[in-house]
């Protein structure tokens, strides 16, 4: 059996495998797509230390530095079931049943997409999703934040501090997010808020160029022109083959403590697919080391 089994390639798995091979002791690594979320990511300018790289980029460097170790390293395999009996046991899609002592989760997640005609299109031309990411590319431009939820409406705060003007659209009849938020974004000059509004599509040529949306009473569509839309409608996390076998928040986040530990002993998560609270890739792989050492602590006691 393993002694450490990351089931996750992403920057939070990669940094947790070679923490945990650094150690000595027996480590795997399963992943769907190694790589992860940065392989759909352009440009990364907030990786501290790299001042500009590209997803893919980053992505084979990790593969190259996992590389480097002792790692077994299972690509494109799914992981399907979770059990806990003397070991833990991983079940992959393909059938095939993994053993180790511990396990660290780092599945990450993936972002809603509104489903709109020029959505996909455009991503990465004018789409996109995360405001600490993207924000200063939008500089002195005009943007739409689509949702208004807690994030939505953080997104458009901290975007109205970037770009010239920024515009929430909300499907709903009022916005969702706390109130301070909403009394924050009230008394911004460059922001507005449109509720009760259907996108319908994101328009553009070779990038964007506006939005449209439906006025749901009206039924009348609208068309804005703008650079930029940040589609803020949530972020999923990659855990639902986990069942109840441990505990996640009501949005599907994996509970962790400061060890990285779940509920279930022996079983750590790191990564997007926890509860932590924000998603970047340099919190990613911090929280990867820290569930490797968290892994080795509980390997050394039992
Ligand atoms: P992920 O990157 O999501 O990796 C999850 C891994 O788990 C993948 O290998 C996946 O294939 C695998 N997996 C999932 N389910 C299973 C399963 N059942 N069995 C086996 N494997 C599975 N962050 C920044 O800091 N800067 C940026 O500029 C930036 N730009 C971004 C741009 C875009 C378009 C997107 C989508 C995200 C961006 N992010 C950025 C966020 C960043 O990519 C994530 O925070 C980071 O990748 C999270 O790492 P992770 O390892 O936790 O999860």
């Amino acid at each position: 059996p393993f002694d450490v089994l990351v089931v996750g390639g992403g920057p939070a798995g990669a940094s947790a495998a070679i923490y945990a091979a650094r150690k000595g002791i027996r480590t795997g690594i399963v992943a769907e797509r190694f790589g992860g979320q940065i392989m759909d990511t352009m440009g990364i300018e907030n990786f501290i230390s790299v001042k500009y790289t590209e997803g893919p980029k980053l992505a084979a460097s990790l593969e190259e530095h996992v590389k480097e170790y002792n790692v077994d390293v299972m690509n494109l395999q799914r992981a399907k079931r979770l059990e806990k009996k003397d070991l833990i046991e991983i079940e992959l899609e393909n059938g095939a049943v993994l053993k180790s002592k511990t396990v660290i989760l780092s599945t990450g997640a993936r972002w809603r997409n509104v489903g709109v005609p020029g959505e996909a299109e455009f991503k990465n031309k004018g789409v996109a999703y995360c405001p600490h990411c993207d924000g200063p590319l939008f500089a002195g431009k005009h943007v739409a934040v689509i949702g208004g939820g807690n994030s939505g409406i953080e997104a458009a705060i901290d975007l109205a501090g970037i770009v010239k003007h920024v515009t929430v659209i909300e499907f709903n009849s009022e916005l969702k997010a706390d109130s301070v938020l909403q009394e924050r974004l009230n008394s911004l000059p460059n922001a507005t808020v449109i509720t009760n509004a259907q996108t319908t599509e994101i328009t553009g040529t070779d990038k964007v160029n506006g939005i449209s949306y439906m006025d749901r009473d009206t039924k009348e569509v609208h068309h804005v022109e703008l650079q930029g839309v940040f589609v803020q409608i949530g972020l999923v996390p990659n855990t639902d083959w986990l069942g109840d076998t441990l505990e996640r928040t009501r949005m599907g986040e994996i509970v962790v403590d400061k060890h990285g530990a779940t509920s279930l002993p022996g079983v750590f998560a790191a990564g997007d697919c926890t509860d932590s609270p924000y998603k970047q890739i340099i919190i990613s792989m911090g929280s990867g080391a820290n569930a490797a050492l968290g892994a080795f602590d509980y390997l050394i006691r039992n």
